[in-house]
């Protein structure tokens, strides 16, 4: 182990959904601790912005405008991080989407497009990066689950199955990836202050106080909660922790 366990400089780290919330969040406790970051998102100007404000803490960050559903975008991606950045030592898998409906009411359409932007862009994502970071005899990844990874959800069937897959993905690609040394984890959000908890807020009657009140902590949590996590589960720190599915959540998954 080395004398600075949480020290990412020369690293590189890909962070899909990097462009804001809980994603832009742990990009910048990245770059804080010296990782050169690759911010993909579909918003052109917002991934530039986020890029642009993490190029400030003097590391070098790119913006990649993908769509993490697309094959080819995300070989893409990969290929302009290595050839810009040179390198890629950390993959973060946090683009997602919600769409709130009971079972009986989602369509195929709406399953499928959830599915595909939480879960197979994960397995995509974690594919294409895979090659660079074998070569390099290293590599992290940390794909964000949920609370839905442990509880049923009502009102998100789709969401919550991907997010139950996303764990079991985690596991199996930390037993393959074991011998290549390449850690893979994951990071269960409990309520955080988003763009996408504010829709949430907006469609479900009482949801703020509801999460208040549920929650040990009393808040709800804030994307610079999920600085620290991202450090340790990308550096040296973590070398021996895979396959976990590490709550970040005021208490929330274990409030009997
Ligand atoms: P936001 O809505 O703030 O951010 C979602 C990000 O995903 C955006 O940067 C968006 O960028 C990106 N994204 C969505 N679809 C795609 C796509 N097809 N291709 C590329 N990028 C995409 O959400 P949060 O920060 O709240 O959520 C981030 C992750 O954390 C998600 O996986 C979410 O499920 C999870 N989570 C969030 C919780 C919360 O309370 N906020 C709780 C538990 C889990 P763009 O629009 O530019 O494509």
């Amino acid at each position: 182990m080395t004398s600075k366990p949480f020290d990412l400089r020369g690293k590189v780290a890909i962070v899909t959904g990097g462009n804001g919330g809980i994603g832009f969040g742990m990009a910048r406790g990245l770059a804080e601790a010296g990782a050169g970051i690759a911010i993909v998102g579909r918003n052109e100007a917002k991934s530039a912005a986020a890029a642009a404000d993490l190029s400030k803490l003097g590391v070098r960050a790119i913006s990649v405008v993908a769509d993490v559903t697309d094959t080819s975008a995300v070989t893409a991606m990969v290929e302009r991080t290595v050839r810009e950045l040179g390198r890629i030592d950390i993959l973060v898998n946090n683009a997602g989407i919600n769409i709130r409906k009971p079972p009986h009411a989602l369509s195929l359409e709406e399953w499928d497009s959830v599915i595909k932007t939480n879960l197979t862009s994960a397995f995509l994502c974690s594919q294409a990066a895979y090659p660079a970071m074998k070569a390099a005899g290293a590599g992290k990844v940390i794909n964000i689950g949920s609370m839905m990874s442990i509880f049923g959800a009502s009102f998100a069937p789709a969401y919550a199955a991907s997010k139950g897959g996303i764990v079991q993905f985690t596991r199996s690609c930390a037993v393959a990836w074991a011998p290549d040394n390449i850690q893979v984890n994951a990071v269960l959000p409990g309520w955080i202050d988003t763009e996408l908890t504010q829709r949430a807020r907006d469609q479900i009657d009482g949801l703020h106080d509801k999460v208040l009140a549920r929650t040990p902590a009393a808040r709800w949590g804030d994307i610079s909660d999920f600085a620290g996590i991202a450090v340790f589960l990308s550096s040296a720190a973590s070398d021996f922790v895979t396959g976990t599915a590490i709550p970040v959540d005021g208490g929330f998954s274990v409030m009997g």
